[in-house]
């Protein structure tokens, strides 16, 4: 430690020459170079920087830096930064990096999104400071007029020289936003979470896992609960004429539930219509929505997040549909025209339409090297690779001509319909698209309803849980993907993804108390936080809020967490063996609550 400390020292004095520059007098020539540390996010990114570069680059390796609140009086809003052990060793090696090229100047070049801003702005505060901050000493020192950042949409060289010519300030909204997020989430999630484990070990006091409530994941796990479902329902099942065979002007129809018939043709209408399916290039969510019912979230995420760090994607982290670079996307396009990957009578090296420029951040699509790269790739990242592939060929697509047919049918007392859809399509792209032909016939009829019984089982994929919290805006394109691991790994949810017993339980018991609207309203506070002193009425606000839910955990009746024995109808006890919690009776019955 004493190490250390003299190593920070050192960094004080070395950078104070910088320190009374601001940001304005910048000047990056050649003989300046020498004296830059770049500081990346993860390890590969710093490669690829140092190598583009040719300015020593270190990883930062994600978040070194965690929130805390102190553990002894509750609710505790005392904040600070804590460092774990693995993270301590990151750290000293960043120090003996900057140590060993002793620098003028730091840039930080961390992924371009709230988390971003929060791991640069730390380890710079930690680096001219000396020592970890708390959040209550956030104006004590603002080191934000010297902060160095670039920001790369992509990890190519083009991305990379780009970024490091157009170095500017840290965003302060966005770096707001990460903080408010960090501090809403540790305040809210660890109070409510030290106060349900404590009050449920003072029942059971031999227990030693927690048990936890979460600003965002306590509406995930209500959401997956709510939608879930195992029941004996009725229905009614409709009959409809599904086959026949269309001959001359007369129409013969099979189906194994109604005798076969034969009818007059009366009249034959043809209408062509044109379906537009051009669509902009993804944002986040649209990848991830697109491909989520074959392949759970998280690896979706990670295979993004190992694309971008190969150089193959922009950013994926990303909301835009919008071109902030059009250039960069143009470099890919015309590499897709060499390798005769798109037409270039279509392209005629002109933006497509549903390409817009607009806002600071780009799409979602594939660099260069990942156009090159694509076919060698394997796995999950090919299917993500191929797909995004797909989406930046849609954005050329012309309209998908339909024709319809509509037969009209002479029946005795009631006239029938039958269409037939047949799909065109513009013959220059039929090697990237493949279309089904749909040419059964489908006869428009009144339909029988028949009465049955169905068993029901349903739960909420993936897919639709993230596609419910974008649609209620809640959590970020950084986080969307952790909740349901998180809360496979609580114990909240088994491993399939349903509900536990403990699920259901807090569900029932907080879901009113940590609500969506809550959330919403709470996640639309955070968003439109613009600068760093925002925050101090923020930080009262959500400190009010948690005192308030605090004080709803304390007084809860908990009575309802405890299953009541289904023999002898007394109330049962939480017991643990290994990670499993069972609810257990005096009279020896016991029930699995989570595994
Ligand atoms: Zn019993």
């Amino acid at each position: 430690m004493r190490e250390m400390r003299r190593r920070n020292i050192y960094f004080r004095d070395k950078v104070a020459v910088r320190r009374s520059k601001l940001f304005s007098s910048l000047s990056l020539d050649e003989a300046s170079r020498n004296r830059i540390v770049i500081i990346a996010e993860k390890p590969q990114a710093a490669e690829r920087i140092q190598s583009v570069l040719n300015i020593p680059a270190v990883p930062a390796r994600g978040h070194l830096f965690t929130l805390r609140t102190k553990r002894d009086k509750l609710p505790s809003f005392d904040v600070y930064w804590s460092c774990t052990k693995v993270m301590k060793e990151v750290l000293v090696n960043i120090l003996d990096f900057i140590y060993e090229v002793g620098p003028d100047l730091i840039i930080i070049a961390t992924d371009d999104d709230r988390e971003g801003e929060v791991i640069g702005y730390n380890i710079f505060r930690y680096l001219y400071e000396g020592k970890k901050w708390k959040m209550n000493d956030l104006f004590s020192y603002d080191p934000l007029p010297f902060i160095h950042r670039m920001y790369m949409t992509a990890l190519t060289k083009y991305g990379i020289e780009k970024a490091f010519s157009n170095i500017r300030r840290m965003k302060e909204d966005q770096l707001a936003q990460g903080l408010g997020r960090n501090y809403a989430d540790c305040v809210i999630g660890l109070n409510l979470s030290k106060a349900l484990t404590r009050r449920i070990k003072l029942e059971s006091p031999d227990l030693r896992r927690g048990f936890s409530l979460g600003r965002v994941q306590t509406p995930v796990l209500t959401f997956i609960t709510n939608s879930t479902f195992s029941e004996i329902r009725e229905e009614s099942y409709s009959i409809s004429y599904k086959y026949c065979v269309l001959k001359d002007t007369v129409i013969e129809l099979y189906d194994s539930n109604i005798s076969p018939g034969v009818y007059k043709v009366v009249d034959v209408r043809e209408s062509v219509k044109e379906i537009e399916q051009a669509r902009p290039l993804p944002n986040y969510n649209d990848v991830i929505l697109e491909l989520s019912d074959k392949i759970p979230s998280e690896i979706i995420d990670s295979a993004l997040e190992d694309l971008h760090l190969k150089g193959l994607i922009t950013y994926p982290r990303t909301h835009s549909n919008y071109c902030s670079d059009p250039h960069e996307l143009y470099l890919s396009y015309l590499e897709m025209s060499n390798w005769k990957l798109i037409n270039t009578e279509i392209f005629k090296f002109e933006y497509s339409p549903s390409i817009k420029v607009k806002g600071e951040k780009q799409p979602i699509f594939l660099t260069v090297d990942g156009i090159r790269e694509r076919e060698n790739l394997t796995g999950v990242e090919r299917l993500v690779a191929d797909r995004i592939f797909q989406m930046m060929i849609l954005t050329f697509a012309p309209p998908i001509k339909v024709l319809t047919r509509e037969i009209v049918l002479e029946t005795g007392d009631t006239i029938q319909v039958a269409r037939k859809i047949i799909d065109g399509v513009n013959v220059s792209f039929e090697r990237e698209f493949e279309y089904k032909f749909r040419d059964t016939i489908t006869i428009v009829e009144r339909r029988e309803k028949m009465r049955g019984y169905r068993h029901h089982f349903e739960f909420p994929e993936d897919k639709r849980v993230i596609s419910w919290m974008v649609s209620k805006n809640i959590g970020t394109e950084a986080t969307r993907t952790q909740y349901i691991p998180k809360l496979k790994e609580r114990g909240y949810l088994d491993r399939g993804g349903l509900p536990t017993r403990l699920g259901y339980s807090i569900v029932s018991l907080f879901s009113r108390l940590i609500d969506v609207e809550l959330t919403y309203k709470l996640e639309e506070k955070l968003n439109s936080l613009s600068s760093l002193h925002e925050l101090s009425v923020f930080r009262s606000e959500i400190n009010r809020m948690t005192i308030e839910m605090y004080n709803t955990v304390m007084s809860a009746d908990l009575s309802d967490l405890y299953p009541t024995c289904p023999k002898c109808h007394k109330r049962m006890k939480f017991a643990e063996r290994g990670r499993a919690l069972f609810a257990v009776c005096r009279c020896g019955y016991e029930l699995l609550l989570s595994r």
